[in-house]
């Protein structure tokens, strides 16, 4: 039996703050648009096609890149098949619904520590298709290097490595992964954030097609990790509205603020993504299409879940 306050709870407080949350992210521009906005010219798009006359983003329309869309091309990075959507579901939506063919995904094993690898990265495809990633853009890296385990960290130079490749190939602007506490503090996952770093670090990221590696460089490629928050708040489900509001407006006009239009690029601050009641389901339908992985405290994540409806990137410096 159902008590009142448990009514009230489920019924006028918990839809109060989801509606809250859309009506916070609905002025906002597509996320990370302004970091690539062609009309302002200290935007990467900008750089991008001004930097050189041969460089293919500005070049071929094909991509959209040199056009007037202001969407860059996105990598995000994972560990293992079900990261995506257990933890990035609200920013890979996001992305989707504002422009699906620039989307893309990387991850970096198949999850094949209890030997269901080759049944995981199915998933990861049905998953990804569920967040609107097309399959095509879909990558699930079989290294004997980097292999899914809970208690090894990656060499950061191999992840790299790794990842440096999907950027050349895909032509990618902005790389979405985790922090240097992984979410769940799972080694597999920082690797993936110390992967990334050192590649925004090291400098060229050499393009393929052109016939000299010239153009794109790691300083041109901006990176975005998704914030560890405390146990505390972790399974808080739609409650973490709160904090998560209050602490973006204490920070003074983040990305969810009116004030940053469209055209005006990255100030900086840390995105907050806050996902509507359709991209949550959408998450939660890829959570199901993880069927080896639906355990029982899966059921009890997906209810408690911040992460199934709020994302906060900062960026990877
Ligand atoms: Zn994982």
């Amino acid at each position: 039996m159902i008590s009142v306050s448990s009514a009230i709870l489920l019924f006028v407080i918990l839809p109060a703050l989801s509606l809250y949350g859309y009506l916070v992210m609905l002025p906002s521009p597509p996320l990370f648009a302004s970091v690539c906005s062609p009309s302002d010219p200290h935007s990467l798009a900008h750089q991008r096609s001004s930097t050189s006359p041969n460089e293919p983003r500005a070049s071929q329309q094909s991509n959209g890149y040199a056009s007037a869309s202001p969407y860059p091309r996105v990598l995000v990075v994972v560990a293992h098949p079900d990261d995506e959507c257990m933890f990035f579901g609200p920013t890979i939506t996001a992305l989707t619904s504002s422009n699906a063919d620039k989307v893309f995904l990387l991850c970096l094993s198949s999850g094949n520590y209890d030997g269901l690898g080759s049944i995981r990265k199915k998933e990861l495809v049905d998953s990804a298709s569920e967040l609107g990633i097309s399959p095509s853009h879909v990558t699930v890296l079989e290294d004997s290097r980097i292999q899914d385990h809970p208690h090894d960290m990656w060499d950061a130079d191999i992840v790299a490595e790794a990842i440096r490749l999907q950027v050349s190939h895909h032509n990618i602007d902005v790389i979405v992964t985790f922090d240097q506490f992984g979410i769940t503090n799972h080694p597999n996952h920082r690797s993936a954030f110390h992967g990334v770093r050192k590649l925004i670090r090291s400098g060229a990221v050499p393009d393929p097609t052109s016939d000299q590696a010239q153009a794109t460089t790691a300083s041109s490629v901006l990176a975005f990790s998704l914030d560890s928050i405390s146990l505390a708040r972790k399974y808080t489900s739609v409650l973490d509205l709160i904090p998560t509001t209050l602490l973006a407006w204490l920070r003074s006009q983040p990305q969810i603020s009116t004030d940053e239009g469209p055209n005006s690029r990255y100030s900086g601050q840390p995105l907050v993504v806050v996902a509507p009641p359709w991209h949550v389901q959408k998450g939660f339908r890829a959570m199901f299409r993880h069927r080896s992985q639906l355990v029982w405290f899966r059921y009890l994540y997906l209810a408690s879940s911040r992460y199934m409806l709020i994302n906060e990137l900062h960026q990877i410096k």
